[in-house]
């Protein structure tokens, strides 16, 4: 598996572009901001697009996806929790920032433990609602992409509508705690980490058993 990563637009908003080096298809996990830097990858590597994964629907892990979209021909597939954030300016939040930001639906829907193949790489789904409603992670591989569940010492905000605290806290520890200490995690934004870093170190989940 190849993976590169890419810091989009003023938020920072990190997106994947991953592939598998044999069939050399790919995927583009949340591409934030149009940025001619993601095709470029796309066309030197002379990727075939199969997917944009989204790992969430707020506004700034979808401001790429229709260029992507276009130069591709890629499916978008986001969680069905989350469904309505491609289409619903209030639900995606970028009415916060005064714009009203307007996709087209989805082209499938994630639901939990699904398991998407792009070549020969299985990426899982899973589920971690607590930020938005609609929140996954993709696991794949050594390799967790873990939007805006988990940061490096920190995790996502859950002040937004559909927000909370307690389900985020009680999703990392059941569903991503569990996996390997060695799983290095690549988040929505900001530096990578790993699951045993974190368990170490993250302060919003220490003394949690
Ligand atoms: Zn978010
Ligand atoms: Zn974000």
């Amino acid at each position: 598996m190849e993976i590169r990563k890419l810091s989009l637009g003023q938020m920072g908003t990190n997106c994947y572009i991953l592939w598998d080096e044999n069939s050399l298809e790919a995927a583009v996990i949340d591409p934030g901001f149009e940025d001619s830097r993601i095709l470029e990858i796309i066309e030197n590597n002379k990727l075939k697009v199969k997917y944009i994964l989204l790992t969430h629907g707020h506004f700034d892990h979808l401001g790429g996806l229709n260029q992507v979209k276009a130069a591709t021909g890629a499916k978008v597939l986001i969680h069905k929790n989350d469904a309505d954030c491609l289409i619903e300016p209030k639900r995606n939040l970028s009415v916060l920032v005064g714009m009203t930001f307007k996709l087209e639906p989805a082209d499938g829907l994630l639901s939990e433990s699904e398991t998407i193949h792009v070549g020969k790489l299985n990426i899982r789904v899973i589920h971690t609602p607590g930020h938005s409603k609609g929140g996954v992670c993709f696991l794949v591989e050594d390799t967790l992409i873990a939007g805006d569940t988990l940061f490096n010492t920190s995790i996502g905000r859950t002040d937004f509508a559909d927000g909370d605290l307690s389900e985020l806290l009680g999703n990392i520890q059941t569903k991503i705690f569990v996996l390997n200490d060695n799983i290095k995690v690549l988040p929505g934004h900001g530096e990578n980490t790993t699951i045993g870093y974190e368990k170490k170190h993250n302060p919003f989940l220490q003394g949690r058993s």
